[in-house]
């Protein structure tokens, strides 16, 4: 980029929160921010005192840039904290997982339930001969024993790795030997649109190409039919069944010390921009900031039935499914499926029957929602919910404000939260008590968390703000004068304790990725401006942001503009060599259903772009698909797109959901345009 980003589409909407929810919101006094911000080792070690420690720490944090280690010398447990703690205080009845399968079926485990569970598990794992230090892949359905058995590699100190059940046996095989994992764990299937995904016979295909670390597979009888083992093939002397050997090892199973430093898991991020890097994640820091940020986020209460709608095979299960709610001891649903099966009114379906109250979702599924129409969420009752989330992606003002009319009933603050694989938890969210939100916006970041935004030569460039008074202390920096925004690149300024702790296996890609842009920050690569409130608006990646006759135009702008037209349901944008302005805009738009494609409604749309946000945003070409390139967590791949705009082979295509919907768009591209 050759100057910092224009920021182009202006927002003003902002919606306070309700004086009833404020007064019963877990945190409620702005105060908060200024106490972190003026000690934040403090503010952590406050959160990690409320876990059990089986030693204490004897420093907070130990920083030698890039790699930080915080509470230092500490021993603990994360399955510890998620289960046996819950049960120890009295609330072993408490349900924690309901698990709805895509079939109808539920079944729901109380905490002394997990807990009896993931020691069988986890002796299952011991006697399999997995033992501290190891890595365990987990390859599993939605189901409870996914979210059970990343519990049980925690009580007994082996890192797992999950990959998420979508994933083909060339993903899962080059994930296995990245990782070195001694076993796997499977399911015979799991169901997805009304078919069993057979995960037993992919993981066969994954070990044919050569898996040596592995020793044995774990495989749960989840579809249950005899026929589906006779799909894949057994080795019995690798293969082990789980109704053979689980329920018959005791429920006995001390959960191991762990030193606060040790590897709590790996996981690939999604691969939405290139090769996905096995994250690393620690224990203690990791499990103080995931739940510290499930608390004050989703405001839990001890009646709350929490819905988070990520696969565990994705961070947001990790840290929101996994560890930060059950550190909450939180009654959760765990749903198996898809959102539109057997109708496309199950997401609501699903809070209606189990009085769902906080819900946290992806702006990929809220556009598609909304593209569906309302009457799916107008059949069903929806009042139970109290609080909305979104993750994943920038969400578009429109998706914004559709999820707070349609699904929230202007009754439910929305919390929109930044963060990455890389940082483990929530760094930029609301707090539902305190923030007043603008839809786009992630408003602030998290108390106690550092982040500011950078021009290209490394310059701090955040604008002043007097709201909650917390950038006013960085040294040296100017008040803007005029107060207005500023783009630029986001960075975070100081380490937080759950933060990535390396690359498994590339400590040099650590280092370059992560720390080599900037001397003094962690560079995220995203975009971001910050208003002159001290919001920040997530712009999306640096890699997409476009360069249209010398002004840096970022995607999430303009796609938010073409989402605001009332026949646009999705839309993606690239930037495509143009040979005066440098880059021309090109859009891929998704109508909702209703809406045909006309050149017509095409000038209309880019007409309405020009409106929004000026003629220099105006597309210059717009094509009408049927579907996007999506990673299989729902993320838009531009740089498939680029690739198909400007008429070259399709990059690494490995990490998305559907390689047809890719293949297709491009002959229909190259054929139409
Ligand atoms: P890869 O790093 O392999 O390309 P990825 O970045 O998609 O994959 P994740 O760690 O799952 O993998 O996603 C984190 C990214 O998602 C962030 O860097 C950001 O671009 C985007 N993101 C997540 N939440 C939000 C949000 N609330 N607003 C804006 N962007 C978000
Ligand atoms: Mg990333």
């Amino acid at each position: 980029m050759s100057d910092t980003l224009h920021t182009l589409l202006t927002e003003d909407r902002s919606y306070e929160p309700t004086p009833e929810f404020r007064a019963q919101a877990n945190v409620n006094d702005p105060e908060v921010y200024q106490r972190a911000l003026s000690d934040p080792l403090d503010f952590w070690e406050g959160w990690a005192r409320q876990l059990d420690w089986y030693e204490p720490w004897k420093k907070v944090l130990v920083w030698e840039r890039p790699f930080a280690k915080w509470f230092v010398g500490g021993k603990i447990n994360a399955c510890h904290n998620c289960v046996d703690r819950h049960v120890a205080r009295g609330l072993g009845d408490k349900v924690a997982l309901i698990g709805e399968g895509e079939p109808n079926d539920v079944r729901s485990f109380t905490y002394a339930q997990v807990k009896d569970e993931v020691s069988r598990i986890a002796n299952t794992l011991k006697s399999l001969g997995v033992s501290k230090g190891d890595r365990v892949c987990v390859y599993m359905p939605m189901i409870p024993e996914l979210p059970m058995t990343m519990l049980a590699c925690a009580r007994i100190g082996a890192a797992h790795s999950v990959v998420f059940g979508g994933f083909s046996a060339e993903s899962l095989h080059e994930r296995i030997n990245d990782a070195g994992a001694k076993v796997v764990v499977t399911a015979d299937g799991g169901w997805r649109r009304g078919h069993v995904v057979e995960l037993k016979r992919i993981t066969d295909e994954a070990l044919a190409k050569g898996c040596p670390t592995i020793e044995k597979v774990l495989v749960y009888e989840r579809i249950g039919d005899a026929t589906a083992y006779d799909k894949g093939h057994w080795d019995s002397s690798r293969d082990v069944r789980w109704s053979d050997v689980v329920p018959q090892q005791s429920v006995d199973c001390p959960c191991e010390p762990m030193d606060s430093e040790d590897l709590l898991y790996i996981l690939y991020t999604s691969g939405s921009t290139g090769k996905p890097k096995g994250i690393m994640h620690s224990t203690g820091g990791y499990l103080t900031q995931t739940y510290a940020t499930a608390q004050w986020v989703f405001d839990y209460k001890p009646d709350d039935v929490f819905w988070c709608t990520a696969d565990c095979g994705w961070v947001t299960g990790h840290s929101y499914i996994v560890y930060g709610p059950m550190a909450n001891g939180v009654t959760q649903v765990v749903y198996e499926g898809t959102p539109d099966t057997p109708d496309k009114d199950r997401f609501w379906r699903v809070i209606e029957k189990h009085g769902v109250t906080i819900l946290y979702t992806a702006p990929t599924a809220i556009r598609t929602f909304m593209k569906w129409g309302d009457e799916y969420p107008d059949r069903c009752d929806l009042s139970s919910l109290r609080l909305l989330g979104s993750v994943g992606e920038p969400i578009n003002p429109e998706a914004w404000v559709w999820y707070h009319e349609t699904i929230g009933k202007q009754n439910c603050p929305i919390v929109d939260t930044w963060w990455q694989t890389e940082t483990g938890a929530i760094l930029i969210s609301p707090l539902p008590g305190i923030t007043s939100t603008k839809p786009g916006s992630a408003t602030q970041p998290f108390p106690g968390i550092h982040a500011a935004v950078y021009n290209e030569i490394g310059d701090d460039v955040t604008p002043r703000h007097g709201a909650l008074g917390f950038y006013n202390t960085a040294e040296g920096r100017q008040p803007d004068p005029n107060g207005r925004e500023i783009g630029g690149i986001l960075t975070i300024k100081e380490p937080w304790p759950s933060m990535l702790r390396g690359i498994w296996g590339d400590p040099e890609r650590y280092y370059n990725v992560y720390w080599s842009r900037f001397n003094d920050a962690y560079f995220p690569g995203d975009g971001t401006k910050v208003d002159s409130d001290g919001y920040f608006w997530l712009l999306g990646r640096i890699d997409d942001v476009m360069l249209v006759s010398g002004h840096n135009i970022s995607t999430m702008e303009v796609e938010s503009a073409l989402v605001d037209h009332v026949a646009v349901a999705e839309a993606a944008v690239i930037g495509k060599k143009h040979e005066i302005k440098g880059q021309g805009i090109s859009a891929f738009v998704i109508l909702r259903t209703g809406h045909t494609g006309s050149p017509e409604l095409e000038k209309a749309i880019k007409d309405h772009v020009a409106m929004k946000i000026g003629a220099i945003a105006r597309p210059d070409d717009l094509f009408f698909c049927a579907e996007l390139p999506k990673t299989r967590s729902g993320k838009i791949m531009r740089r498939l797109l680029r690739d198909v705009a400007e008429g070259r082979a399709l990059g690494d295509t490995t990490t998305l959901a559907d390689p047809g919907v890719v293949a297709n768009l491009k002959e229909r591209y190259e054929h139409e345009s």
